[in-house]
């Protein structure tokens, strides 16, 4: 896909991001995975310390397998070896979304994952959601403690800071983001009168991949 119509698609999806509430000021990224000679784990990703609502598609910035800027105006955001580190482990992935929504959040600060509690969360996630270890923000600990949560499902729990989301595409990444806000409100307020129950996982991945492959979502 050109990188032109890449920009359009990661601006548009972070304006959602914004306007559905998953973040506030200009907090939280989104980036996508871009062709790259030389790079196979370039992308290009929303730029440091710029509200959304007035962002531009020139401001998201392209780099390299280094973070090195290959491509746009802005500061790459300050996750970026995040991002870098899950394209590097997980070549499946060519988008991903970071958020600090209330709820996912919460569960974070907790230190408590949040269960397969709803049939939505095995078919999309792929299961619970893991709380990562600490780790600084910006720093290489946060990036190694990110891809070891995260495994190889679609969401992982920041401690202390909020969610990251993987996915084929950027808005999918977007949907995930929401769906694990959501569900983290389901699973406090479960909690909250008498005890969320969880669904049996290991018994229906038949069933799940058979409803991935006909919604045609891949794995
Ligand atoms: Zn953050």
């Amino acid at each position: 896909m050109a990188l032109i119509t890449q920009r359009d698609e990661l601006l548009e999806a972070v304006k959602e991001m914004d306007r559905l509430g998953l973040v506030s000021g200009s907090s939280g990224n989104a980036s996508v995975r871009i062709d790259a000679p030389g790079s196979p784990n370039a992308f290009l990703i929303t730029p440091a310390g710029l509200p959304y609502p007035s962002m531009t598609s020139d401001q998201l910035v392209a780099v390299d397998n280094d973070l090195y800027p290959i491509d746009g105006d802005g500061v790459p955001s300050s996750e970026s070896l995040l991002h870098l580190a899950i394209y590097t482990a997980r070549p499946d992935v060519n988008a991903i979304m970071h958020t600090h929504s209330l709820h996912a959040t919460a569960l974070g600060v907790a230190g408590r994952p949040l269960p397969a509690i709803v049939d939505e969360l095995v078919v999309y996630v792929g299961g619970a959601v893991q709380v990562a270890k600490y780790g600084f923000p910006g720093t290489e600990a946060l990036a190694q403690a990110g891809v070891d949560a995260l495994g190889d499902r679609r969401a992982v729990l920041i401690p202390h800071h909020g969610m990251f989301a993987v996915a084929d595409t950027v808005s999918e990444a977007l949907r995930v983001c929401a769906l694990v806000e959501r569900v983290a409100q389901v699973f406090i307020n479960a909690e909250a009168i008498g005890g969320a129950k969880e669904v049996a996982e290991g018994s229906f991945k038949a069933e799940r991949r058979m409803y991935l492959e006909r919604s045609g979502l891949g794995h």
